[in-house]
Protein backbone atom coordinates (compact mmCIF):
# COMPACT_ATOMS: atom_id res chain seq x y z
CA UNK A 1 0.00 0.00 0.00
CA UNK A 2 0.81 3.14 -0.92
CA UNK A 3 2.34 5.63 1.95
CA UNK A 4 -0.32 8.52 2.08
CA UNK A 5 1.88 11.44 2.77
CA UNK A 6 3.58 10.51 -0.77
CA UNK A 7 2.69 13.78 -2.68
CA UNK A 8 5.11 13.33 -5.20
CA UNK A 9 6.74 10.39 -7.22
CA UNK A 10 10.08 9.42 -6.38
CA UNK A 11 12.42 9.91 -9.16
CA UNK A 12 15.56 7.91 -10.25
CA UNK A 13 18.26 10.39 -10.84
CA UNK A 14 18.38 13.81 -10.69
CA UNK A 15 17.46 16.60 -8.29
CA UNK A 16 15.25 17.15 -5.62
CA UNK A 17 15.47 21.14 -4.35
CA UNK A 18 13.77 21.14 -1.14
CA UNK A 19 12.96 24.14 1.16
CA UNK A 20 11.82 27.16 -1.49
CA UNK A 21 9.72 29.66 0.07
CA UNK A 22 6.00 29.45 -1.25
CA UNK A 23 5.79 31.08 -4.56
CA UNK A 24 9.32 30.75 -5.34
CA UNK A 25 9.20 27.32 -6.95
CA UNK A 26 7.64 28.81 -10.18
CA UNK A 27 10.34 31.51 -10.17
CA UNK A 28 13.03 29.00 -10.24
CA UNK A 29 11.76 27.03 -13.09
CA UNK A 30 11.28 29.68 -15.07
CA UNK A 31 14.97 31.28 -14.21
CA UNK A 32 16.26 28.09 -15.47
CA UNK A 33 13.91 27.36 -18.13
CA UNK A 34 13.41 23.64 -16.77
CA UNK A 35 9.77 24.13 -17.96
CA UNK A 36 11.12 24.39 -21.48
CA UNK A 37 13.92 21.91 -21.27
CA UNK A 38 11.87 18.84 -21.86
CA UNK A 39 12.71 16.81 -18.62
CA UNK A 40 10.20 15.25 -16.35
CA UNK A 41 9.40 17.58 -13.42
CA UNK A 42 7.31 16.63 -10.62
CA UNK A 43 6.82 19.93 -8.41
CA UNK A 44 4.68 20.64 -5.25
CA UNK A 45 3.77 23.93 -4.50
CA UNK A 46 2.44 24.76 -0.74
CA UNK A 47 3.47 22.21 0.78
CA UNK A 48 3.80 21.70 4.90
CA UNK A 49 6.75 22.79 5.62
CA UNK A 50 8.09 22.79 8.72
CA UNK A 51 6.59 24.90 12.02
CA UNK A 52 3.50 26.10 9.85
CA UNK A 53 5.21 27.22 7.03
CA UNK A 54 4.13 27.01 3.26
CA UNK A 55 6.99 25.45 0.93
CA UNK A 56 7.49 24.83 -2.78
CA UNK A 57 9.53 21.55 -3.68
CA UNK A 58 10.88 20.76 -7.32
CA UNK A 59 11.60 17.40 -8.59
CA UNK A 60 13.65 17.42 -11.79
CA UNK A 61 14.51 14.09 -13.48
CA UNK A 62 18.69 14.04 -15.01
CA UNK A 63 19.32 17.31 -14.61
CA UNK A 64 22.35 18.01 -11.98
CA UNK A 65 22.94 21.95 -11.07
CA UNK A 66 26.99 22.76 -10.67
CA UNK A 67 28.08 25.22 -8.08
CA UNK A 68 27.64 27.99 -9.95
CA UNK A 69 23.69 27.02 -10.46
CA UNK A 70 23.12 25.84 -7.12
CA UNK A 71 24.08 29.38 -5.63
CA UNK A 72 21.74 31.19 -8.11
CA UNK A 73 19.06 28.51 -6.95
CA UNK A 74 20.15 30.45 -3.24
CA UNK A 75 18.66 34.22 -4.60
CA UNK A 76 15.16 32.75 -5.23
CA UNK A 77 15.76 30.36 -1.90
CA UNK A 78 18.07 31.26 0.58
CA UNK A 79 17.35 27.85 2.74
CA UNK A 80 17.10 25.76 -0.01
CA UNK A 81 18.51 22.11 -0.24
CA UNK A 82 19.69 20.52 -3.75
CA UNK A 83 19.56 17.17 -3.41
CA UNK A 84 21.50 15.07 -6.07
CA UNK A 85 19.70 12.03 -6.90
CA UNK A 86 21.03 8.84 -7.79
CA UNK A 87 19.60 5.32 -8.38
CA UNK A 88 16.62 6.55 -6.12
CA UNK A 89 19.17 7.11 -3.35
CA UNK A 90 20.18 11.16 -2.02
CA UNK A 91 23.80 10.79 -2.56
CA UNK A 92 24.64 14.34 -1.86
CA UNK A 93 23.11 17.48 -0.03
CA UNK A 94 24.04 20.81 -1.46
CA UNK A 95 22.97 23.88 0.77
CA UNK A 96 23.57 26.41 -1.73
CA UNK A 97 25.28 30.04 -0.58
CA UNK A 98 24.33 33.25 -2.15
CA UNK A 99 26.95 34.43 -4.90
CA UNK A 100 28.69 37.52 -4.19
CA UNK A 101 28.21 38.66 -7.57
CA UNK A 102 26.31 37.68 -10.30
CA UNK A 103 26.94 38.76 -14.13
CA UNK A 104 25.35 38.07 -17.44
CA UNK A 105 21.68 36.95 -16.42
CA UNK A 106 19.86 39.80 -15.19
CA UNK A 107 19.40 43.43 -16.78
CA UNK A 108 19.55 46.68 -14.66
CA UNK A 109 15.99 47.92 -13.98
CA UNK A 110 17.04 51.49 -13.81
CA UNK A 111 16.44 52.96 -17.18
CA UNK A 112 19.18 55.58 -16.95
CA UNK A 113 21.82 52.85 -16.01
CA UNK A 114 25.30 53.35 -17.93
CA UNK A 115 24.63 49.46 -18.95
CA UNK A 116 21.72 50.02 -21.45
CA UNK A 117 22.80 50.38 -24.87
CA UNK A 118 26.48 49.37 -24.09
CA UNK A 119 27.50 45.58 -25.36
CA UNK A 120 27.82 44.78 -21.29
CA UNK A 121 26.22 42.35 -19.14
CA UNK A 122 24.34 42.76 -16.59
CA UNK A 123 26.46 42.65 -13.10
CA UNK A 124 25.26 42.95 -9.79
CA UNK A 125 26.16 42.54 -6.46
CA UNK A 126 24.15 40.31 -3.85
CA UNK A 127 23.86 41.54 -0.70
CA UNK A 128 20.91 39.97 2.34
CA UNK A 129 20.41 41.26 5.02
CA UNK A 130 17.84 39.52 7.40
CA UNK A 131 16.87 36.99 4.39
CA UNK A 132 16.06 39.60 2.06
CA UNK A 133 18.11 40.10 -0.84
CA UNK A 134 18.93 42.72 -2.79
CA UNK A 135 21.21 43.34 -6.06
CA UNK A 136 22.89 46.29 -6.09
CA UNK A 137 24.30 46.98 -9.78
CA UNK A 138 27.96 47.60 -10.92
CA UNK A 139 27.16 50.34 -13.17
CA UNK A 140 24.46 52.96 -11.44
CA UNK A 141 25.22 51.53 -7.91
CA UNK A 142 22.00 51.62 -7.08
CA UNK A 143 20.44 48.95 -5.03
CA UNK A 144 17.16 46.56 -5.67
CA UNK A 145 15.27 43.91 -4.07
CA UNK A 146 15.78 40.49 -5.98
CA UNK A 147 12.14 40.05 -7.27
CA UNK A 148 12.09 43.79 -9.14
CA UNK A 149 15.68 42.48 -10.80
CA UNK A 150 13.87 39.37 -11.84
CA UNK A 151 10.86 40.43 -13.17
CA UNK A 152 12.68 42.77 -15.26
CA UNK A 153 13.65 42.10 -18.80
ZN1 LIG B 1 22.31 49.93 -13.20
Amino acid sequence: MEKLTMTVEAIKNGTVIDHIPAGQGLNILRHFRLDEAGNRITVGFNLSGSKNTRKDLIKIEDVHFNDEEASRIALFAPKATVNVIENFKVVKKIRPQLPTTIKGIFNCPNHNCASHGEPVDGTFFVKSNDGVTRLKCFYCEKSYPMDWVMSYR
